[in-house]
């Protein structure tokens, strides 16, 4: 992993969530609190402003400074999960550099693992483990099989999106829309639709 990737990946990300504003917005209002995409707007500004101070460090020290900085600053139920995916990042990147895309693969997967532990869900919650885990999936398989980066980033972007789609028909059990029942039918979770977001802003960078 370079730092250099990881900043350009936060200014890219920054992006595309602010031009997400008005869906992300509504997708938590349709069936949380609403505040997902200000959650996720403070924690960009914040990483954006740690530019500088993060440009000469090593990536495992940028993984981790960002981990903590999110678990501080984003707040709400996504916080400290999206906050626990930097951390375990940091720490595999610490334990032996991550380059290839198998080692990055196993890094992911080893983080969304994480999350799971972290908020005690799995896929089928209707949360954003139902992207994560998919894509940890295909990532793993298709860098096991050896297949191009492209192959890899274009099955990740599309294994993303059905996964994102699939909490539509979905009930939940964790977070907030859990209250529903049967009304979080027919609506797509915020946090499943922000991570297919930024998996498929960074595979568009990597490509
Ligand atoms: P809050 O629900 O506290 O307002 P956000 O709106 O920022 O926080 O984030 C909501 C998203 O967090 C949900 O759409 C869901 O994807 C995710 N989420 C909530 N609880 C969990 C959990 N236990 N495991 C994984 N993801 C979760
Ligand atoms: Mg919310
Ligand atoms: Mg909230």
């Amino acid at each position: 992993m370079r730092t250099e990737f990881i900043l350009e990946a936060i200014t890219a990300v920054n992006d595309v969530i602010l031009h997400s504003e008005t869906e992300l917005e509504s997708l938590d209002r349709e069936i949380g609190d609403g505040d997902h995409f200000i959650n996720l707007k403070r924690g960009c500004t914040t990483l954006l402003a740690m530019r500088d101070e993060l440009a000469s460090l090593p990536p495992a020290d940028v993984l981790q400074r960002i981990g903590m900085k999110l678990l501080s600053t984003i707040g709400g139920a996504s916080g400290p999960l999206i906050a626990t995916f930097f951390m375990i990042m940091a720490k595999v990147e610490k334990a032996g550099d991550i380059s290839s895309l198998s080692e990055i693969a196993a890094a992911f997967n080893a983080s969304v693992e994480g999350i799971k532990q972290r908020g005690k869900a799995n896929a089928g919650e209707k949360t954003m483990l139902d992207t994560l885990i998919p894509v940890a999936e295909t990532f793993n398989r298709l860098a096991a099989a050896n297949a191009t980066p492209l192959e890899i980033f274009n099955a990740i972007q599309q294994t993303a999106e059905q996964g994102m789609l699939s909490t539509r028909d979905m009930i939940a059990t964790k977070g907030r829309a859990a209250f529903l029942g049967e009304r979080a039918i027919g609506h797509i979770d915020p946090g499943a639709r922000s991570s297919q977001i930024i998996i498929h802003t960074i595979c568009e960078l990597a490509k």
